[in-house]
């Protein structure tokens, strides 16, 4: 007897489902992609906490027929392409025919719909994929999909579910996704019962405007590029808005969002040294090219594709950003074939260390925080180093490496510090350093029940969060007050910074918070309280950075600080603060023994 059987159907949805929807998100995207595909001029999406309890699309798309309805769950069920010739030029969002089997297999499921110029439209019930009832009803033209109890027969996924804040986020981050590649498309979101997007029809620059806001869309700088008959056009941000993350980076191949990293390098390249290496743009970019020169279909969620040739792609995009930033005259003279990286990675090889107190990055556009000498000042002084007022310009050049030897610590490269122990030597790195003192210091404060101090702003800052933003401020909001932040809610999104912690300079709150809220939402895994989280997020954002020069009362009093908390030894994410080479290993590494 034969130990190999074909799967029954059910199970194979269900094993597909794994790949296509794991998550309310990954729902979301495949009920709208085929309302887009359906040409819908009008989509309303109603999401019941965050999805779990209820999803719901409607569109005013070309409908389905009663036969197309019922055939419409069979897996590999397509109207997008009929033979594999077809695969080489596709232009609708789906062509796997494998969204709603699945979807439907994991959840109890309500189809609606009906052709255009028909009164009546079909509605077919769904429970674990099988139809289990059939009606014909009055309809508008359209389709309806109610998604209930999703992963009700999948414990094992619906366990592994996130909490309502972090699953709304990555719905919301897939919905922006189609905000921005459609702006023809009217969009609706109901959250909850509240209405919190409702973008009409609009060009392309005005879509923009309504999801990031008018004033994101003024700092943009539009590119275009082109090379025989692929297309790229696109919006980059000044570099002094570069984010610690990729979230705002949206790269869409004919209107279809995909994830290339190197593509975003492209663009990173295409800064020249204008951005700092631990940070990224923010862009939109819009390739078109010949369907026949690409392949979609490498990735069950179709989110990566693979290019016929990705080097005329990366540097289409390299030269796009290049040329735009040298027109804005963003840089004073930019050099074409220098890649100022790998220069800097060369130099910082064969250099001999140095005691170094001016910093080594090239002048930077103002208002790129990292290298306002003035802030650093700020951090030290307010936050946790007892450093005499002047010390930082009055021990200058050569002088500090005489200090720096009397108290055998030596800063290399601006980043680390370097100390004799008794046992060997130790490098300690500058940023994670202040990183764990300052998270450890807001934690007493948080645990104890007590405020950190806070300086009252002489002209309160009102902000207009995005909604993602504005999830995590208000789930925080308390211990946000607690870290010395006070916050006034006006009505929607808008809300008012009136203080900040006494160590954050003024200038720099909305700034700040931004960050703090960013980081927040980007380690969502991690292991810590929500209370932690915020103390990590503000400890990171606030330390001093690698890069900051320090005086040798300055390294002298981080240090103490650092061994006067319960972990030196790693910072809050778990990077090692401290690297220390014995003596013996030294002796060895030189054939002493
Ligand atoms: P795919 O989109 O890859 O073809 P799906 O499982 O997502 O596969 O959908 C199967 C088929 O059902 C589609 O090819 C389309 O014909 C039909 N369909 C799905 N959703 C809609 C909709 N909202 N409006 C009209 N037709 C739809
Ligand atoms: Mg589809």
């Amino acid at each position: 007897m034969a130990n190999i059987k074909i799967l029954p159907p059910n199970i194979a949805n269900k094993i597909a489902a794994g790949e296509v929807v794991d998550r309310p998100a990954s729902i979301i995207k495949e009920l709208v992609e085929n309302a887009i595909d359906a040409e819908a001029t009008e989509i309303t999406v109603t999401i019941l906490h965050a999805g779990k309890e209820m999803i719901q699309v409607v569109d005013n798309g070309c409908g389905m027929s009663e036969e197309d309805a019922n055939l419409a769950f069979e897996r590999h069920a397509t109207s997008k392409i009929k033979s594999i010739s077809d695969l080489d030029h596709i232009f609708t969002l789906g062509f796997r025919g494998e969204a709603l089997a699945s979807i439907a297999s994991v959840s109890r499921m309500e189809l609606k719909t009906c052709l255009k110029n028909e009164q009546m439209g079909t509605l077919l019930k769904l429970d674990a994929g099988n139809i289990i009832s059939k009606n014909k009803l009055a309809l508008n033209q359209g389709t309806v999909v109610t998604v209930k109890n999703l992963f009700y027969n999948t414990p094992a996924r619906r366990n592994f579910l996130r909490a309502d804040s972090t699953e709304t986020n990555h719905i919301l981050k897939a919905l922006k996704q189609f905000f921005l590649s459609h702006p023809d498309i009217q969009f609706i979101v109901i959250n909850n019962g509240e209405e919190i997007f409702n973008l009409p029809a609009a060009s392309q620059d005005e879509r923009i405007a309504q999801v990031f806001g008018q004033k994101f869309y003024d700092d943009l700088v539009y590119i275009r590029e082109e090379l025989n008959d692929i297309v790229l056009e696109g919006y980059i941000c000044q570099p002094e808005n570069a984010r610690g993350n990729t979230a705002n980076q949206f790269i869409y191949l004919n209107r279809r969002s995909i994830v290339n990293r190197s593509l975003s390098h492209a663009v990173f390249q295409g800064y020249g040294n204008l951005i700092e290496r631990s940070k990224y743009p923010q862009f939109i970019m819009f390739l078109n090219i010949s369907p026949n020169l690409v392949d979609v279909n490498v990735h069950p969620t179709k989110m990566e594709v693979r290019f016929a040739n990705e080097r005329v792609i990366y540097h289409l995009f390299l030269s796009a950003v290049r040329k735009a930033i040298q027109k804005e005259e963003m840089v004073p003279e930019f050099s074409m074939q220098s890649g100022p990286r790998e220069k800097e990675e060369i130099t910082n090889h064969f250099q001999p260390m140095r005691f170094s107190r001016t910093p080594q990055k090239k002048a930077l556009l103002p208002g790129n925080d990292i290298e306002d000498p003035d802030q650093t000042k700020i951090t030290f002084s307010n936050t946790s180093f007892n450093k005499p007022s002047d010390e930082n310009e009055s021990s200058a050049g050569e002088e500090t490496s005489t200090h720096s030897v009397q108290a055998a610590l030596w800063q290399v490269h601006n980043r680390y510090i370097l100390s004799q122990i008794k046992s060997g030597l130790v490098v300690i790195d500058q940023h994670v350093a202040h990183e764990r003192v300052l998270f450890e210091r807001i934690l007493r404060f948080l645990e104890e029940d007590r405020n950190v101090p806070s300086q009252q702003l002489l002209f309160p800052q009102t902000l207009d969060l995005a909604l993602e933003d504005y999830l995590v401020l208000s789930e925080n909001k308390e211990w946000l007050e607690k870290i010395g932040f006070s916050i006034a809610e006006l009505s929607g999104r808008t809300i008012v910074i009136e203080a900040i912690p006494a160590d954050v300079k003024v200038g720099h709150e909305s700034k700040i918070l931004i960050q703090i809220l960013d980081y927040y939402r980007e380690n969502e895994g991690s292991k810590y309280q929500p209370h932690e989280k915020i103390a990590a997020a503000f400890a990171c954002k606030n330390a001093i950075k690698s890069g900051d020069s320090l005086s040798l009362v300055e390294m002298n009093s981080l240090v103490d600080q650092l061994f006067a908390t319960k972990e030196p030894y790693f910072c809050p994410h778990g990077r090692p603060v401290i690297i220390t080479f014995g003596l013996e290993e030294l002796d060895k590494k030189f054939k002493r023994i």
